[in-house]
C-alpha cells in the first residue's frame, strides 16, 4: 500500500503502524467496516492525511454488541474469576508500559499534543489506571444487612452487562482507559467507539488487548463518526449501559437515545472552571499554576481553568505574569522535543476557537496576549488571555475548549459572593482556589458547586480520585472506587430463616 507521509522524526515502528491497513476489533478479530468504507485521519500539525481507518456504521455496531452480549451472557468473561480478570488487566498495563514511547508518538501525531507531555502524563496515567482497576477486580463486594433475626439479608454487586462507551479526542488513549479499565474490572463486556478525530492509539491498544489474551468479544473497538456509529450504539437495545465523555450538547442526545430500553447512563461533559486567586495567595505558585490550568493540552481539557478570577489587589501582577507565560510558550509540532504547546486537534476546533476569540473582541473583550493563529499551516492558536470580559459574554458563558482564558478582577472579601460569581455557570466540573489561608480554602471548597476543587493546584489527577460533574457537567464519576458504581448493579438478597 502507499507510503503515508508521517513525520520523519518518529521512529520506524510508529511510522510502520500509521502505514498499516487499519482494522477494528470485533469479536476477537481485526475487521474492516461491513460497508468497506474508511475515513481519513489527519496530523493536526500539518493538516496532512496520515492514515485511513474503517468507518463503522449500524451494522458494525450490531456485530460488536452481539459479540459483547455473547461474551457476557454465555462466554468466558462472566465465568472467569475476578482474580483472573484482574491479572489480564494488569498484563495490559505491562504491555502498554513496554510500548510507552510508541504510544506517546502515535498520540502526538494523531492528536497534536507534545510527545513529551504524552510520555509523562497520558501514558503513565493510563498505565496506572489499568493497574488501579486491576486491583479493584477482586475487591468488589456486597455487605450483610442484619435488620432482623428472622431474615438473612446481603447485597451482591454484579456487573451491569454490556456497556457502550463513547469517548472524545482530547486525551484519546487516557479516555479509552478511563472507560475500559473499570468496566472490565467490574466484569462487563464493552463496545468502545473512539472519537473520529483520534482513533489511532485505541487501534494500537486493540492489538495489545489481543496480545494480553482477553477472550473474544469482551472488548470491541470501533472507529466511526458520532451519528454513524455513536448514535446506533447509544440506541442499541442489547446495550445495558452507555458511558459517554464529550460535549454537553451530545450528552443530551445520548440521554434521549438511551431512553428506548432505559439503559443506564453516565456522562462526563463540559466545563467552564474558575481559578480563583485571593490576595494572600503565593503568587510564585498561583501564576504558573493558573497559566498551566488553561494552557495544558492546548486548553482542550474539560476541567481547564478558563475563567480566571483575581482579587483586584494582585490583579495587575497576576495578569502580567500569566500573559508573560502565555507569550513565552513554545508552540510547535508535538513531535518536536522543544514544543510546549501543540496544535488544536482539527480544523473544526481551530475555526471554533478562533471564532470564540473574535466574538469576545466583538463584544468588548480585549486581547492582553495572543488572539491569533500561530504559523500558516496546521491548526495552531496562540495562547490567549482576554480581559474586560463580562459575565454575559459568550466567551465567558460557553466552553471554548482551546487555549483562551477570560481574566476578571473581584473586589469582594465576602466568600459567599465570590463563590456565587464562580458558580455563575451551567457547568460544575472543577475549580481551583489559590490562597494561603486554610479557612478561606476549605470554606471555598464547600461553597463551590463542582465535582472537583483543587487548592493551590489545578489539573491534578489520580486513578483513586473520583472525577465528574455537578449541574450540566455530567452524571456519575470516573475513577476512584466511585466509578465502579457506573458499571455494577446492586442486588439485595433476603432469606427467611
Ligand atoms: P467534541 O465537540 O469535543 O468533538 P463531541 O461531544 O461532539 O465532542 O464528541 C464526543 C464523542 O461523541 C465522539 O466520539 C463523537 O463521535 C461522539 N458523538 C458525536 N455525536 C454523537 C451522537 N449524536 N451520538 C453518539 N455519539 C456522538
Amino acid at each position: 500500500m502507499a507510503t503515508i507521509p508521517v513525520d520523519s522524526r518518529v521512529n520506524s515502528k510508529t511510522a510502520e503502524f500509521f502505514s498499516r491497513q487499519h482494522r477494528m476489533l470485533i469479536d476477537g478479530r481485526f475487521v474492516p467496516a461491513a460497508s468497506g468504507k474508511t475515513f481519513p485521519v489527519y496530523n493536526p500539525a500539518t493538516g496532512e492525511e496520515v492514515a485511513r481507518v474503517p468507518e463503522a456504521e449500524a451494522e458494525d455496531v450490531d456485530r460488536a454488541v452481539t459479540a459483547a452480549r455473547r461474551a457476557f451472557d454465555s462466554g468466558p468473561w462472566s465465568r472467569m474469576s475476578p482474580s483472573q480478570r484482574g491479572q489480564l488487566i494488569w498484563k495490559l498495563a505491562d504491555l502498554l508500559e513496554a510500548n510507552l514511547d510508541e504510544f506517546a508518538e502515535i498520540e502526538s501525531l494523531d492528536n497534536g499534543k507534545p510527545f513529551s507531555v504524552a510520555r509523562v502524563a497520558d501514558l503513565p496515567l493510563s498505565i496506572d489506571m489499568f493497574r488501579y482497576m486491576a486491583g479493584w477486580a477482586t475487591k468488589i463486594t456486597g455487605s450483610t444487612l442484619p435488620f432482623s433475626d428472622a431474615f438473612h439479608s446481603y447485597t451482591l454487586r454484579e456487573p451491569i452487562g454490556v456497556v457502550g462507551q463513547i469517548i472524545p479526542w482530547n486525551f484519546p488513549l487516557l479516555m479509552a482507559v478511563w472507560k475500559l479499565a473499570p468496566a472490565l474490572a467490574a466484569g462487563c463486556c464493552v463496545v468502545l467507539k473512539v472519537a473520529e478525530q483520534t482513533p489511532m492509539t485505541a487501534l494500537r491498544l486493540a492489538e495489545l488487548i489481543e496480545q494480553a489474551g482477553f477472550p473474544a468479544g469482551v472488548v470491541n473497538i470501533l472507529t466511526g463518526y458520532g451519528e454513524g456509529a455513536g448514535a446506533p450504539l447509544a440506541e442499541h437495545p442489547l446495550v445495558d449501559k452507555v458511558a459517554f465523555t464529550g460535549s454537553t450538547e451530545v450528552g443530551k442526545l445520548i440521554v434521549k437515545a438511551s431512553a428506548g430500553n432505559l439503559k443506564k447512563v453516565s456522562l462526563e461533559l463540559g466545563g467552564k472552571s474558575p481559578a480563583i486567586i485571593f490576595p494572600d495567595a503565593d503568587l510564585e505558585r498561583a501564576i504558573p499554576g493558573t497559566a498551566s490550568a488553561i494552557f495544558f493540552n492546548q486548553g482542550q481539557c474539560c476541567c481547564a481553568g478558563s475563567r480566571l478570577f483575581v482579587h483586584e489587589s494582585v490583579y495587575d501582577k497576576v495578569l502580567q505574569g500569566v500573559s508573560d507565560i502565555a507569550g513565552g510558550i513554545r508552540v510547535g509540532a508535538g513531535i518536536d522535543p522543544k514544543t510546549e504547546m501543540g496544535p488544536l486537534v482539527s480544523e473544526e476546533q481551530f475555526d471554533r476557537v478562533t471564532g470564540f476569540i473574535d466574538s469576545g473582541v466583538r463584544e468588548g473583550a480585549r486581547v492582553a496576549v495572543g488572539g491569533k493563529r500561530h504559523g500558516n499551516r496546521g491548526y495552531f492558536v496562540q495562547p490567549t488571555v482576554l480581559t474586560h470580559t463580562k459575565p454575559e459574554m459568550k466567551v465567558v458563558r460557553e466552553e471554548i475548549f482551546g487555549p483562551v482564558v477570560c481574566a476578571e478582577s473581584f473586589s469582594d472579601s465576602d466568600l459567599d459572593r465570590v463563590a456565587r460569581e464562580a458558580n455563575n455557570t451551567i457547568y460544575g466540573l472543577a475549580a481551583s482556589v489559590w490562597t494561603r489561608d486554610l479557612s478561606t480554602a476549605h470554606k471555598m471548597a464547600r461553597l463551590i458547586r463542582s465535582g472537583t476543587v483543587w487548592i493551590n493546584c489545578h489539573n491534578v489527577f489520580d486513578a483513586s480520585l473520583p472525577f465528574g460533574g455537578y449541574k450540566q457537567s455530567g452524571w456519575g464519576r470516573e475513577m476512584g472506587e466511585e466509578v465502579l458504581h457506573n458499571y455494577t448493579e446492586l442486588k439485595a438478597v433476603t432469606a427467611a430463616l
